[in-house]
């Protein structure tokens, strides 16, 4: 089943959001960065920003983590929902975030490079050491 439109949300509420695909199928980011922002490696799907519809913005917080990209975040439960890159007209969406079933599944891992140390991929998904060049 292909799903059209996905819903998510922050986790106390405050930003809520309504996605329409066609969505990338999730990659893993393993790099540093993710790893800091969420606790451990990220899972992210990505749309076109012209699809996303987001209630309660004023919620959100971005935070430019490096010059290519900025970070969403709810300033209230400081849930990770968005990673956009600058200048671009895509952005991810971090999947724990949505409503499920996201009818989507796993591709690949990328920057497995920087993956943690306390940690295997148990999966036989493709691996790249950085980006690939479908990343946004
Ligand atoms: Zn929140
Ligand atoms: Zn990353």
């Amino acid at each position: 089943m292909s799903t059209n439109q996905l819903t998510g949300r922050c986790n106390c509420g405050g930003v809520t959001f309504v996605a329409t695909g066609p969505f990338r199928p999730p990659k893993a980011c393993h790099c540093k960065t993710c790893r800091r922002q969420s606790g451990h490696h990220i899972a992210a799907t990505q749309i076109d920003r012209a699809d996303l519809s987001l209630t309660g913005e004023d919620m959100l917080t971005w935070y430019a983590a490096s010059d290519h990209a900025r970070r969403g975040f709810c300033r209230v439960c400081g849930a990770n929902l968005f990673w956009e890159p600058r200048g671009s007209r895509r952005i991810s969406i971090f999947m724990g975030c949505l409503d499920e079933p996201t009818g989507l599944h796993l591709a690949d891992h990328i920057f497995v490079g920087e993956r943690g140390d306390y940690y295997t991929i148990g999966d036989s998904l493709p691996q790249a050491l950085e980006r690939d060049t479908t990343t946004g």
